[in-house]
């Protein structure tokens, strides 16, 4: 395991006026790099070949360190590579979707802005639990057994899967149809399925609120809402009901882009104390608790109930709608900020003030 002693020795080597802000090339890498460069940093983009095209046509790495898989992130060349050019690695879902928080945990020895225990908890679905049951959010029940089910559930598996083979049941005869039929289709594997929970189903609107907490000035800052667009869910109304009942529609989740959102002014003390609390369980779970990007997940009913069934605690792909702004960042920052920058500008305001080691781990 990589201690922060290690973590705090490697950064001691760093040349701190001239920090590179560096992130695997997919997710929010785009997003995280503008900001850099706004902010005067020099970027660096471990990348696959195939993905390289990204960050030339928009002209945002200035450097490119190439990968075949995304574990080779961890080899010792590729990390070395890093090291010496001062790297900050900003973490996104890439980072737990296929790098895996037991391998950076054990592996990773190049600071990355944020806490890296709290990735740990964001993909341990019972941690994660814990952590917004004490933040006293209202959560959706859940359950392993589908002999449990009893009502409108959707079926998950664990990891930033971005709703990868989630599908909706209702019963324990439907379930053990529907999962056949998701494994013919190749949507999930046998594996999958050893791992499912499920998660009552809240009727109701998705909004996404996008989190930063900084230590420097110790606030949370609300910088933007959005919400999914997922094949084939936001596709089911186009289609009349009786053609839906005709060919027996099955509708998926997987993410394929995000919408911003500007939410009723009178939700936002709730969605403000929720980040606040979210933020304040943090330190007592995982020392010294988040900092800088977060996210919930949630869903609003009709009597206007908020139900929160996941958190990210970094960087998540939603707050690439409001590169370049949005109304939120708006509205404490005026034109032109947005969570890649912000990243940046706390790195910037800690390198002036020498708190760098209080941001990475
Ligand atoms: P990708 O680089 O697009 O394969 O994404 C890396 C990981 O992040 C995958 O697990 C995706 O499912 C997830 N992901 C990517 N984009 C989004 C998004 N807009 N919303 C939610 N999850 C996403
Ligand atoms: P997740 O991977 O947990 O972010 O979920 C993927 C998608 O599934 C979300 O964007 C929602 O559309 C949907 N979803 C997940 N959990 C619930 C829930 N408990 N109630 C309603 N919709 C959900």
């Amino acid at each position: 395991m990589i201690t922060k002693t290690q973590i705090d020795t490697i950064l001691s080597e760093y040349d701190q006026q001239k920090i590179t802000v560096g992130t695997i090339g997919s997710h929010s890498a785009l997003n995280i790099f503008k900001g850099a460069k706004e902010e005067g940093f020099n970027t660096v983009c471990v990348c696959k070949k195939e993905n390289e095209i990204m960050y030339k046509r928009f002209p945002l790495a200035d450097q490119i360190i190439h990968i075949t898989n995304y574990t080779d992130l961890l080899d010792n060349n590729v990390q070395q590579e890093l090291k010496q050019l001062n790297t900050i690695l900003v973490p996104h879902g890439s980072f737990n979707a296929y790098v895996g928080t037991d391998q950076m945990i054990d592996k990773l020895q190049v600071p990355m802005f944020g806490n890296r225990e709290l990735l740990h908890w964001e993909t341990d679905r019972e941690k994660q639990r814990e952590w917004l049951k004490r933040a006293g959010l209202r959560l959706p029940k859940i359950f392993n057994d589908p002999s449990d089910i009893d009502g409108l559930v959707i079926a998950k598996f664990p990891g930033a899967m971005g709703g990868k083979g989630y599908f909706l049941v209702e019963s324990p005869k439907a379930f053990h149809s529907k999962a056949e039929d998701m494994l013919k289709r190749g949507h999930i594997t046998k594996e999958n399925l050893e791992n499912i929970h499920f998660q009552e189903y809240i009727i109701g609107v998705n909004v996404y609120p996008l989190y930063f907490y900084s230590p420097l000035t110790n606030e949370v800052e609300l910088l933007g809402m959005d919400r999914r667009y997922e094949t084939t869910v936001d596709s089911i109304g186009k289609i009349p009901a009786t053609e839906q009942l005709e060919i027996n529609v099955n509708p998926t989740y997987t993410v394929v882009g995000n919408f911003p959102i500007v939410a009723r002014e009178s939700l936002l003390p709730d969605y403000l104390r929720m980040g606040d609390n979210v933020a304040k369980i943090s330190k007592e779970i995982a020392s010294p608790g988040i900092i800088g990007p977060f996210c919930l997940e949630t869903v609003i009913t009709d009597d206007m109930k908020i139900y929160t069934f996941e958190i990210s605690a970094r960087i998540v792909a939603g707050s690439n709608v409001g590169i370049g702004t949005s109304p939120y960042a708006y509205l404490k920052y005026g034109e032109g900020m947005y969570m890649g920058r912000r990243i940046a500008r706390e790195i910037k305001n800690a390198t002036e003030n020498n708190e760098l080691k209080n941001l990475v781990y």
